[in-house]
């Protein structure tokens, strides 16, 4: 396909951001938001579930976590699952289920090859510091949640055995057909727009070429916020 008939495909799909996608993911995390270049997934109402970003980001840093989740009440269900031990669980019946295994080394594949078609049409291109990176401790342990429900999220059913599974462990607090937004986050004051965190906030990056992107990260982050503390001198 050429460029024009994909970003058609994209926009039908509600993957296309839009400055209000992008002010309410910065709401949403309590930071802004930079280099999403899709919405991997929508609220019912259209808000953003999850922040797709490029596999490089403009400053540079190749960045292997496609999928961000970004909806608060689902990231704190996605966390008490995790503080409940699950993740334990999950690693334990990866060792001994083959079926499971597999699957899992085929979720990890299609991540990838998503990550590649988005660094494509993104026109990111080839991001070679991460080739066969993938997150949240795919293909063969379970090291972050949160990765591998935005994946599920971003995917759709069937791709992401864990992440389905996680997704059915949160219903309680969260399922697909009902809106969850209201109240979740501040939608009264100034949406964030300058980058307070004190750390980067990341739901994985354990993988050693991840560690790397991120300890420059946040090497960046801090020489410009030294510069903006000389510029405000
Ligand atoms: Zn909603």
């Amino acid at each position: 396909m050429t460029e024009q008939p994909i970003r058609e495909a994209l926009d039908a799909a509600g993957r296309v951001p839009s400055e209000a996608d992008l002010d309410t993911l910065s709401r949403q995390l309590n930071r802004p938001v930079r280099d999403v270049v899709e919405i991997g997934a929508r609220c019912v109402c259209g808000n953003p579930l999850v922040a797709t970003t490029a596999p490089r980001l403009s400053s540079g840093i190749p960045f292997p976590t496609t999928y961000y989740l970004s909806h608060p009440v689902i990231t704190a269900a996605v966390s008490r699952l995790e503080a409940a031990g699950l993740m334990n669980e999950m690693n334990e019946r990866l060792g001994g289920d083959s079926i499971l295994a597999q699957a899992y080394v085929a979720a990890h594949e299609s991540y990838l090859a998503n990550r590649d078609a988005i660094g494509a049409r993104s026109g990111t291109g080839a991001v070679p510091e991460i080739d066969g990176v993938s997150a949240g401790g795919m293909p063969t342990r379970v090291k972050c949640l949160h990765v591998l429900v935005g994946h599920s999220l971003a995917a759709g059913e069937g791709v992401n055995p864990l992440g389905d599974e996680a997704l059915e462990a949160i219903a309680e607090w969260w399922t697909k057909d009902k809106c969850y937004c209201a109240g979740a986050w501040d939608t009264e004051s100034e949406a964030p727009s300058r980058d307070r965190s004190r750390h980067v906030k990341t739901q994985e990056l354990q993988d050693p070429a991840a560690k790397r992107a991120e300890r420059a990260a946040k090497r960046a982050a801090r020489e410009a916020q030294e510069r903006a503390a000389q510029d405000d001198a």
